[in-house]
């Protein structure tokens, strides 16, 4: 068992990172435990950020390193541990990981989310031999060549606008007959000439042995099925939340995530929920961001009225 924390930050992406800083400046004894060594979130692998006030087109690695050196140099100490399991211990929450278990406080879970499967036919069998569900990562693989995106938020569309850049051709694949990504980004995809959308499309299988070789979909409503001949499918279906050692009551039973609002404080007193791992409308750097700050604000309001905080911050 280590020291005794103020609070234990789980995750660092913007939200873990930024309640990392507010953590710093309220002078709690935090520690970050990421999964492992600089996870960073999702933002590591996004090409470029072009929605982050301030900081139009910056590369999402080089912005993950800012977030991390601005935590660093608010005293932020780090550990890796990948949790598996938070259980309250009298007062205080033992927080358990693959190598050790930690005691704090309080918890600020911000583990972010993960990419959905699809659960096709062929996607795990040609993971990483064609299948992919990044398209800024392996797009390069892909270039001269075909590829499909398959999904209709923000994230397909972004991806299908990216790899047009790249691909001699594009399918958009998507179930429906209108997307779900913001109009501006909806519109422009629609104007790109290598981009082809399938409304209305369902993927039914991804073929292959080695290598991706094609993809089935069923188009609706006549349930007529094509045989697209492709070289990589880029699954793009939203994201399920990292809610791993999550004590279950304080899941939202729909969806998984952590049922919080704004101020982060979830059905636990103690626990808290920062960034996309949390219900809320809309999951953004910027949101994250901000989660950090208003939960690291719950987190100091929940331990002076808990009486424990000034035990390890006498006041000057
Ligand atoms: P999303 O918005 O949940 O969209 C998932 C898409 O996949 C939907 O179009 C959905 O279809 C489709 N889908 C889901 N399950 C499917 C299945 N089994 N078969 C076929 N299609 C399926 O997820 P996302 O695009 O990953 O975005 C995640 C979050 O990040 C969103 O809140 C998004 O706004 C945000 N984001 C924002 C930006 C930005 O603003 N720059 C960029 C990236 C992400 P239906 O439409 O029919 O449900």
């Amino acid at each position: 068992m280590k020291e005794m924390c103020d609070v234990i930050i789980i995750g660092t992406g913007p939200a873990g990172l930024s309640a990392a800083v507010y953590a710093g400046r309220a002078r709690l004894k935090a520690l970050v435990l990421e999964k492992e060594y600089v996870s960073g979130g999702q933002i590591v692998t996004t090409t470029e950020v072009d929605n982050y006030l301030g900081l139009p087109g910056i590369n999402g690695f080089d912005m993950a390193m800012k977030f991390r050196e601005h935590a660093v140099s608010m005293g932020a100490e780090f550990a890796e541990g990948k949790v598996t399991g938070i259980e309250r211990t009298g007062d205080n929450w033992c927080v358990q990981t693959e190598d050790g278990q930690y005691l704090t406080r309080s918890v600020v879970i911000s583990t972010g989310a993960s990419h959905r499967m699809l659960g096709i036919p062929g996607e795990k069998e040609l993971k990483g031999r064609g299948v992919s569900y990044c398209a800024t990562c392996d797009g390069a693989f892909f270039r001269e060549r075909t590829a499909a995106v398959i999904g209709g938020g923000d994230v397909a569309v972004e991806d299908a606008i990216f790899l047009s850049r790249l691909c001699k051709k594009v399918y958009l694949i998507h179930r429906r007959d209108s997307l779900r990504a913001v109009k501006l980004m909806s519109d422009r995809v629609q104007q790109l000439e290598n981009v082809e959308i399938l409304w209305n499309t369902v993927p039914l299988r991804i073929e292959g042995e080695e290598q991706v070789t094609g993809l089935l979909v069923r188009m609706l409503p006549d349930g007529e099925e094509r045989l697209l001949a492709l070289d990589g499918v880029f699954i793009a279906v939203g994201m399920v939340p990292n809610v791993m050692g999550v004590p279950e009551e304080i899941l939202d039973g729909e969806q998984g995530y952590v049922a919080a609002g704004e101020d982060g404080k979830t059905a636990l007193p103690g626990i808290y929920a920062a960034g996309d791992v949390r219900t809320k409308r809309v999951r953004q750097i910027a949101t994250a961001v901000s989660d950090g700050a208003n939960v690291i604000a719950s987190v100091e309001e929940y331990l002076n009225v808990a009486g424990n905080f000034w035990k390890t911050n006498p006041p000057c």
